[in-house]
């Protein structure tokens, strides 16, 4: 039988079974200690350390015992506090991004996604370097900077050398004030020489959901093709960070499995990768899955409930106060609208899902991967960020900086991160206002950017970045970045 072991480099190891059930009946066992839930909100709580904030985390098991709880006073501390620690670290920026489907070419077998290989009705596509081209620019007209692109796995059709050069000519288009600054990476898990060529080629993230971490499950989920490795897919992140990548992104699927299973597993991955890399995950998705073409959610038996997923946010903000929270537009507004407060620290916004997706007039498309809950368009998005006070950002700045993996940790841990996050977020917002938003959108946000600046803490910094955001809303100067 696999002992548990952090530092392992075997799935089953760091991802032990075992130690889940066992933390799940710690959990249960504990779920009404108010002493022992009291100390483990304490634990967590942010610090001072002189000039700097400072946040302790918690383990799997601790983090287990909080969403075991269901005492609402409890309940309603937590909330709190992940607001708090949000606040902390990522102050009230909210980073933008899209998706950019490649294609949906897929040799795999996954029982909850339409590009699944025996779905023979749904449209493939690829597109061509001309077709990634006029989607770039159409996501550029709509000012996004950070882009995420996806891809089903087929070696054939969609091999590394095709995303490479997608990567390519998305970096290589300069279409008027606009530039993708950051192409971030969902494809399958590969080989370390691959995670390589990707590093190489300047992506920012690579991001890679478990799916679900319950082994049997997974097997389950994914019956065919190479997915269907769990071992191999568990272990990509490790994979990616030998071959150079510093900015790795997790997720599980909710609704495969016991979310409270999911939950211990994401927390032992990110402690992984902490033990063996010195490095937690930069990101967490909490993607849900989504009634799509061939695909009925209601057939997932694991679903969860609007309030939970509140919760289990909460949770995994309070668990893991460094890493950024990510969250798409499978949920709807009022979703998003709850759980930013909570700890998401980005957003994705005029999403589309399916191939070839931003160059059609309407949605929905034969290509969809999943239905979009929130249809807004991105200007609506930014509008609605702005009125409910938050800086929406378009800040691309820390891996051009080269502040990735623990070098951005650490400025994160020391609180540093809010003297150059906070001016970045204000001039690429700027950015996005004069070129591309709505005369309400650019009036809202001209008047948050002035209340905004006076919060920088060094003078300099301030003076600085009211002088940059000057020349951009005079001139075509842009991307001014500390
Ligand atoms: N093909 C790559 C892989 O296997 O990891 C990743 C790209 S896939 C386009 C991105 C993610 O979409 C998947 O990892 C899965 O979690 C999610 N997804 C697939 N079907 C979904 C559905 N019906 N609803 C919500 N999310 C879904």
């Amino acid at each position: 039988m696999a002992i548990y072991n952090p530092k392992s480099m075997h799935a089953e190891e760091f991802i032990n079974d075992e130690e889940i059930l066992e933390t799940l009946k710690y959990a249960e066992d504990n779920k009404n200690n108010v002493e022992l839930i009291d100390s483990i909100l304490e634990k967590a709580r942010p610090r001072r350390i002189g000039s700097e904030t400072h946040c302790a985390g918690l383990t799997h098991r601790e983090a287990s015992v909080l969403l075991a709880c269901e005492i609402p006073e409890k309940t309603e501390q937590m909330y709190e506090l992940a607001r708090e620690i949000k606040l902390a670290f990522y102050g009230n920026r909210i980073v933008m991004f899209a998706p950019l489907y490649l294609s949906n070419y897929c040799v795999n077998g996954c029982l909850y996604c339409p590009y699944h290989a025996k779905n023979k009705h749904i449209a493939r596509k690829k597109l061509t370097q001309d077709e990634v081209r006029r989607e770039v620019i159409a996501l550029q007209d709509m000012g996004h900077k950070r882009l995420a692109i996806e891809s089903g796995e087929d070696p054939v059709n969609n091999p590394i050398e095709y995303i490479l050069e997608c990567i390519n000519t998305i970096y290589s288009i300069k279409h008027k004030n606009g530039a993708i600054r950051r192409v971030n990476v969902n494809i399958a898990a590969t080989t370390v020489e691959e995670y390589r060529m990707l590093k190489d080629a300047g992506i920012g993230t690579y991001i890679l959901f478990q799916e679900t971490y319950h082994k049997k499950s997974y097997l389950e989920q994914h019956p065919t093709g190479p997915k269907h490795d769990y071992d191999y897919h568990t272990e990509a992140m490790d994979r990616a960070m030998a071959g150079g990548i510093d900015d790795v992104g997790l997720g599980v699927l909710f609704g495969l499995e016991m979310y409270k299973y999911e939950f211990a597993g994401l927390l032992m991955h990110a402690e992984h990768l902490e033990a063996v890399h010195g490095v937690g995950p930069h990101t967490i998705s909490v993607p849900r899955v989504k009634h799509a073409d061939d695909i009925d959610p209601d057939v997932f038996d694991n679903g969860i409930s609007d309030e939970l997923f509140e919760k289990l946010i909460a949770c995994i903000r309070i668990a893991v106060p460094y890493t950024g929270m990510i969250i798409s537009t499978r949920e709807n507004q009022s979703v998003r609208e709850k759980v930013l407060g909570l700890g998401i620290s980005q957003i994705s916004g005029g999403s589309r899902t399916s191939v070839g997706g931003y160059c059609e007039e309407e949605r929905p498309h034969d290509s969809e991967q999943f239905d979009v809950s929130d249809q807004r368009t991105l200007d609506e998005v930014v509008n609605w960020l702005m009125k409910l006070g938050y800086i929406p950002s378009f800040c691309t700045a820390c891996y051009r900086e080269g502040r990735t993996g623990d070098r951005f940790m650490s400025l994160c841990k020391s609180g540093q991160i809010l003297n150059c996050c906070h001016p970045n977020a204000l001039m690429t917002l700027a950015e996005y206002l004069a070129d591309y938003a709505s005369e309400d959108t650019r009036r809202v946000g001209y008047e948050l950017i002035e209340n905004e600046l006076k919060k920088i803490p060094k003078d300099k910094v301030r003076e600085i970045a009211t002088q940059n955001i000057e020349a951009i809303k005079t001139s075509n100067s842009r991307d001014f970045r500390f």
